[in-house]
């Protein structure tokens, strides 16, 4: 029997393959479709949450960890896979944020470089923003990664892992678990799945939920409630023919995101259309205006391509990570919102400590999944 099923392969759940097959257990990751091709590829990239001050100190602490952990795991990537997640450190600017002084306070304690500017500063970094943005919030260590490529490299890096199986096209469709004294949970026995077509059930010791924004269905089939929704994003790409732009930009909860081949992206709407992942011409007029209203060069380029994702959203975005109440052998982390790419690596390793009897590094009291 494999020590761990593994369902969902985004960001979280190959992250987490990857810790655990470190120290020598044997991992199965499924996927409905192919892996990372869901909302870890649809994101922007940002390895920081939009106005981080904004979130709670249980956001904080995860994203505190990764962002010191994605050095290493970008250039450990690009060495055992020669793909490049392009992790660039062009800052964040974020333009006119109405509560300066609670975003300074909150960097102060927190021991994050955060400067307040004004026109001098933002004109002389990026001269070719739209006039009139009169003062700023300067992160300069806040990096991008290029998701796609994060994601495709994982994946190579996990399938030269002989501990590590991923199966693609494979669905699951229900779990199935056994009691005692008349309780349902208590350990799941197997998990039915739909693998190209034909039907199949899968064991393991332990079973991991990482399937994004479909956790909350996924667990339902074993009668739990996990509040975990779908929130489509919409985004465009552009791609000019020189370089526009160094910095990421925010302003009004608008980005523009520059990649090192000088493509920029423009994110993102949020809305609550269920799992309808359509795009539409209302997000991409909208996001236009946005992208044109912060740098007006971009009214001659024109969009190259409009996609949507689906976060999964959990109540006021902090994920739940860890045992399943009432279970023995199931567990989940989802629930990363809007944060799960900059999440990602310290969610992993959180849950694996939990996994595995180690000494946790964050307390994961804040994340405990809820019955
Ligand atoms: C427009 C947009 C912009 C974003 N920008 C950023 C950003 O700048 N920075 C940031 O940190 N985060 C960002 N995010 C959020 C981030 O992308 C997500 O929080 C993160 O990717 C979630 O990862 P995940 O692995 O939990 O989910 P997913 O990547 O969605 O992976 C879940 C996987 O589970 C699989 N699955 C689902 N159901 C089943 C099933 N029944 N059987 C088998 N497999 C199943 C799916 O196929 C999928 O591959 C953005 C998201 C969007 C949509």
């Amino acid at each position: 029997m494999n020590d761990f099923l593994i369902i969902g392969g985004g960001v979280i759940g190959l992250l987490l393959a990857r810790e655990l097959a470190t120290v020598g257990a044997q991992v199965v990751v499924v996927d409905q479709g192919q892996c990372c091709q869901e909302s870890s590829w649809a994101g922007g990239g940002i390895v920081s949450p939009l106005y981080p001050w904004r979130y709670s100190p249980a956001v904080t602490a995860l994203a505190s960890q990764a962002q010191q952990a994605y050095p290493k795991l970008a250039a450990e990537l690009l060495a055992e896979t020669g793909i490049d997640p392009e992790l660039e450190y062009t800052g964040l600017l974020m333009l006119d944020a109405a509560d300066e002084s609670e975003a300074l306070q909150w960097a102060a304690g927190n021991a994050k470089t955060m400067q307040s500017v004004t026109a001098s500063f933002i004109y002389g970094r990026e001269n070719g923003l739209a006039p009139g943005f009169r003062r700023g919030l300067w992160m300069p260590d806040i990096a991008n990664i290029r998701n796609p490529r994060l994601g495709q490299a994982l994946v190579s890096s996990l399938r030269r892992n002989p501990r590590v199986q991923i199966h693609e096209y494979t669905r699951v469709l229900s779990l199935q678990s056994e009691g005692a004294n008349g309780e349902a949970l208590r350990t799941v026995t197997q998990v039915n799945v739909l693998r190209e077509g034909k039907a199949e059930s899968l064991v393991a010791d332990r079973v991991v939920i990482t399937a994004g924004a479909w956790s909350g269905g996924l667990l339902s089939t074993l009668g739990v409630s996990l509040p975990v929704v779908p929130v489509k994003g919409q985004m465009l790409l552009y791609r000019p023919a020189r370089r526009l732009l160094d910095t990421i930009v925010l302003t009004d909860g608008r980005y523009l995101i520059p990649r090192r081949d000088n493509h920029l992206l423009v994110g993102s709407t949020l809305e609550h259309t269920d799992f309808d992942k359509s795009t539409t011409q209302e997000a991409l007029h909208s996001l236009r205006q946005s992208a044109q209203a912060l740098l007006p060069e971009l009214a001659q380029c024109p969009v190259h391509t409009q996609w949507a994702g689906l976060r999964p959203g959990a109540p006021n975005g902090v994920p739940f990570i860890g045992k399943v109440a009432g279970s023995e052998n199931l567990y989940v982390n989802a629930g990363h919102y809007r944060n799960g790419l900059v999440l990602a690596p310290a969610s992993a390793q959180l849950l694996a400590d939990l996994l595995l009897g180690r000494e946790p590094v964050i307390d994961p009291a804040p994340y405990a999944p809820t019955p």
